[in-house]
């Protein structure tokens, strides 16, 4: 069977690992990473340094080609830690992540310069490299980052299975020996460097989608809030107007499709300028609160409460005649009545001006329903306030 000699294998692994760091480098760079991404930019780099170290191997001196490889590997593993651990939010660098670093390149030492062996060497490379894994994993499968979950799973799985497979890998080298060399171009070999090869690609995609998921989620939760941000009104939490005029406007077409009644009622608090300017505008707002409250305590789960701006609300009553909805305003003059405002130890207590109308076969845009309830809530002002206006 053909098979590419090993010094072909690192020098295509380490053109692609320099292409995923170019490629992730430009990412990086360009797009909305989150913290841990430049770790991972790091990490790929010093692989593909790695591979280049290899493929020099023989016409450079042993201890830059040996030495440098195993600093750069452990080195990447542990960069490729960190850029997980920060992506889940571990802040922190751990400074005992450098001494199997520092143990690696010590043993490496004595075993090229001392006794050398490249069996002992590359064992203790696979114990290194499965340590950060191991650790890896650990750090992934503890985080609490629910969103990202089923990408985490993947890259536990491509993990754990590649963690079997090193091992295996140092097993077969401790009984079967020193003519597995690294060099040497078995299928075992070529096979587990080809390998080694894909999983570094799916990491770096898996790693990417990553860091997509998050963005996505993110804007989706961003959009959740500027969508309420434009439906409601911030004060009362209740629908403001251009929300009103929308729901109101299917309400309408709906009610005359079904030949049902729809009631509508504006009201506005009864000089609530004054309110503002002897208890303060905080105080103006709690007022507001309550009256918002109040209102939605008075309707039905079905009926459509609405804060129109200022001190003028709007209620929507589906399948509601004008006299029952003289009913519902009565019912919420009661309640403002008897709960007023406390502020300071003092109760603030207001009257409402309220305008009604109801559905009538000419009224075919919502906004004529709302024209008709303002007039017969400025009638109410004019003729004295604190009363109700039918039109
Ligand atoms: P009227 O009986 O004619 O309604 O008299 P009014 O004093 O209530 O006058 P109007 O309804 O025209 O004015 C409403 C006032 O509400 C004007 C403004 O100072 C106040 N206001 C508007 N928005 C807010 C708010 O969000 N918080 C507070 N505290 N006051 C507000
Ligand atoms: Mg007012």
């Amino acid at each position: 069977m053909f098979l590419p000699d090993m010094r072909t294998i690192y020098f295509i692994t380490m053109l692609i690992n320099l292409v995923l760091a170019t490629l992730m480098l430009v990412y990086w760079r360009t797009q909305k990473t989150y913290a841990g991404f430049s770790y991972m930019v790091l990490s790929t780099s010093l692989i593909a340094l790695t591979f280049l170290l290899f493929t020099i191997r023989g016409r450079i001196p042993d201890y830059i080609s040996i030495l440098g490889a195993n600093l750069m590997v452990g080195l990447a593993m542990l960069f490729r830690l960190e850029g997980f651990r920060r992506f889940v939010g571990v802040e922190q660098f751990q400074y005992g992540d450098l001494i199997p670093v520092a143990i690696m390149l010590l043993t490496a030492s004595y075993f090229t310069f001392v006794q050398n062996s490249e069996m002992i060497r590359a064992i203790i490379l696979s114990v290194v490299v499965i340590y950060f894994i191991i650790k890896m994993l650990y750090t992934l499968l503890t985080s609490t980052n629910q969103a990202e979950k089923p990408l985490i799973s993947v890259i536990v799985v491509i993990h754990t299975i590649y963690v079997l497979v090193m091992s295996g890998r140092a097993l077969a080298w401790l009984f079967i020996g020193p003519e597995m060399h690294l060099f040497a171009p078995t299928t075992s070999n070529v096979g587990f460097f080809i390998y080694s090869l894909m999983n570094n690609v799916a990491l770096t995609i898996v790693y990417i989608m990553m860091n997509g998921q998050r963005l996505t989620n993110h804007l989706t939760v961003a959009q959740q809030a500027l969508e309420l941000l434009a439906t409601k009104d911030s004060l009362t939490d209740l629908y403001n107007h251009r929300t009103l005029r929308e729901l109101g406007q299917s309400e309408l077409l709906r009610s005359r499709r079904m030949n049902h009644e729809l009631a509508l009622l504006m009201f506005d608090i009864d000089r609530f300028k004054h309110v503002n300017d002897t208890y303060g505008h905080a105080a103006g707002d709690k007022v507001l609160n309550l009256l918002g409250n109040q209102a939605l305590r008075t309707c039905r789960s079905m009926d459509i409460v609405a804060r129109m701006g200022g001190d003028e609300f709007v209620m929507l009553l589906p399948e509601t005649s004008a006299e029952n909805a003289v009913i519902v305003a009565g019912r919420l003059q009661r309640i403002v009545a008897q709960e007023a405002c406390e502020w300071d130890g003092q109760q603030i207590k207001i009257t409402l001006s309220i305008g009604l109308t109801a559905l009538t076969p000419d009224d075919r845009e919502f906004e004529s329903l709302l024209r008709r309830a303002d007039d017969a809530l400025y009638e109410a002002k004019r003729t004295g306030r604190d009363r109700l206006i039918v039109l």
